[in-house]
């Protein structure tokens, strides 16, 4: 399908008669779609070659933002104007000299197919061989406040994991999330003595369908060098099994994998023992080192006092490159994956260049880089910011908002964990927009994006989406989106977007950010939110001002 071009003058007109309130405020901060839509244009442009972090596309890509950032009047706030460097090490596995094999009790040898049965994660220090007895894990999780242990009992000194992806029923997502994170996961196993995991994705909750995963393997991986970073050391192995392979695992077992996907399903508990196969992998990896760079500008605030206290605005820039072709396509051109959060990074710089707003505290308008690696960009930020360092006090991320609905709901991840969550809300309701918590918690999508970096400074933050109910028609259309556009080349310029919910969404992000900028506290998390536990005690002590930013938490990396 096309996308549509409306002019701004009948997207107003259109949204008045939808949302009279909606239209008057957004109407009020002038943006209408059509910038925020001229943006986009460029940055998933086939020339930006789906900006894979360390590309020219990429690089061409925050030349451009750079460009914008200079004609909004941003303070250049990173190491080099703009810029703030991020090394990185890129890893690749050589397919044709790795292998993977099931070994039988008996000996017997049964080779896998890479990409049909399974896959090499290269998010790990693959080790070049491993031969090792296979242990079924359940869900692999160990979650103390629940005094909940998939590991307890078993003997995995020495021995691979496997577990289904997913968490039990009784396990409250924000706990299921972060002990799912991958570093997270991996320490309590390596407690454990195990040397590996292999995770068997739930057939019943998976996002893309595991032909596409499949070929995104293909992607090479990469993480930040400094030692300060890495977090899967011991992880000799790393790899994703096809659910619709998995039986083989079982054989002999006692269970199958059909019974343990249908509890999966219902997110029952499920059983844990070894299994009667070896897993014997070979891996050839390739390693090389690239620098990429976040992008920070600053907007001062006037505010003597508060003017030292920072708001942080994040958008990635970066896609997935280009990759393995479907339907003769092979750019991942990252549209809305996250052309359009960037677009709205450049869209609110320049309106307040347009139409200046008496701001207290700063903003920081920060476009990172590999995302899709793992949050790097954003890790490296949070762990050493180049603007507002001990003092940021928020961060709203926007990553994928998706206005592929007229917005009418808008999903907020954090909604109960801050009072940037209350003041998310009373923003959303001042434009007639109905804020809701995330109806999938079982996505996992709090941990899944930069935000999450902030987080775990201790910093409260949120990400907003634009949202629908369970049950109603917009489930399928966002269902179908993520089914066939997700990280998958058709998330290009040739496809639907609602240029009317792009503008309503800009001006929801705009009052959010200047009501926090202007509000006489700081954000604070909730007594009850899980993700407080990052708030460190001494920063927790320090006055208001210094304590935004901390550091010094034990690493860990989320999933992806
Ligand atoms: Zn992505």
């Amino acid at each position: 399908m096309r996308a549509r071009t409306h002019t701004a003058l009948a997207v107003l007109g259109a949204a008045s008669l939808l949302f009279p309130l909606a239209a008057a405020r957004a109407a009020e901060m002038l943006f209408d779609g059509a910038s925020w839509w001229s943006h986009v244009k460029v940055l998933a442009a086939d020339n930006m070659q789906g900006r894979d972090t360390g590309s020219e596309g990429l690089k061409r890509a925050q030349a451009y933002v750079v460009k914008e950032f200079e004609k909004a009047g941003l303070k250049p706030a990173g190491i080099k104007g703009y810029y703030q460097p991020v090394k990185l090490v890129v890893r690749d596995i050589v397919e044709k000299e790795s292998s993977l094999a099931l070994v039988g009790k008996d000996g017997a040898v049964e080779p896998l197919v890479l990409g049909d049965d399974a896959y090499f994660s290269t998010r790990v220090h693959l080790a070049p061989s491993v031969e090792a007895p296979l242990v079924f894990a359940g869900y692999g999780l160990q979650v103390p406040e629940m005094n909940y242990d998939d590991l307890a009992g078993l003997d995995l000194k020495g021995k691979v994991a496997v577990l289904l992806s997913g968490s039990p029923a009784d396990v409250p997502s924000a706990l299921a999330s972060h002990y799912q994170s991958a570093g997270v996961r991996w320490a309590a196993f390596r407690r454990a003595g195990a040397v590996g995991i292999i995770s068997i994705p739930n057939p019943n909750s998976m996002d893309i369908p595991w032909s596409r995963m499949s070929l995104n393997r293909t992607h090479p991986s990469m993480d930040l060098v400094e030692a300060e970073f890495q977090d899967a050391g011991g992880e000799q192995l790393a790899a994703t099994f096809n659910p619709a392979q998995a039986e083989k695992l079982f054989a002999g077992s006692g269970h199958t994998f059909a019974e343990l996907a249908e509890l999966g399903k219902d997110r029952k508990a499920v059983p844990r023992f070894p299994l009667t196969v070896s897993i014997k992998a070979r891996a050839k990896t390739v390693e090389k080192p690239i620098e990429s760079a976040n992008l920070v500008g600053v907007l001062p605030g006037t505010d003597a006092k508060l003017r030292d206290e920072y708001v942080v605005l994040s958008a990635h820039l970066d896609h997935v490159g280009i990759g393995a072709p479907i339907n003769g396509d092979s750019i991942y051109n990252g549209a809305m994956d996250n052309g359009s959060g960037s677009a709205l990074l450049m869209d609110i710089a320049a309106s307040f260049k347009s139409h200046p707003e008496k701001l207290r505290r700063s903003l920081i308008f920060l476009s990172v880089t590999a995302e899709e690696k793992g949050l790097l960009g954003s890790r490296y930020f949070a762990a050493h910011p180049s603007a507002g360092a001990g003092a940021i006090i928020a961060d709203v991320n926007v990553d994928m908002f998706l206005p592929i609905v007229p917005l009418k709901v808008l999903k907020v991840l954090g909604l109960a964990d801050s009072d940037m969550g209350d003041r998310a809300r009373q923003v959303c309701e001042s434009f007639g927009v109905r804020a809701i918590p995330d109806p999938e918690p079982l996505r996992n999508s709090f941990i899944r994006s930069d935000q999450y970096s902030f987080i775990r400074h201790g910093i409260p933050s949120l990400k907003m989406d634009v949202g629908f109910e369970l049950g109603t028609p917009e489930q399928k259309i966002f269902k179908d989106w993520l089914t066939n556009r997700y990280h998958a080349p058709s998330d290009d310029l040739n496809q639907p977007v609602d240029l009317q919910a792009a503008a309503l969404y800009e001006a929801i992000v705009r009052q959010l950010l200047v009501n926090t900028a202007n509000a006489d506290a700081r954000p604070e998390w909730k007594a009850d939110s899980f993700f407080r536990r990052f708030v460190t005690e001494q920063s927790a002590s320090l006055p208001p001002g210094y304590g935004g930013s901390r550091t010094g938490k034990a690493p860990f990396s989320a999933s992806r």
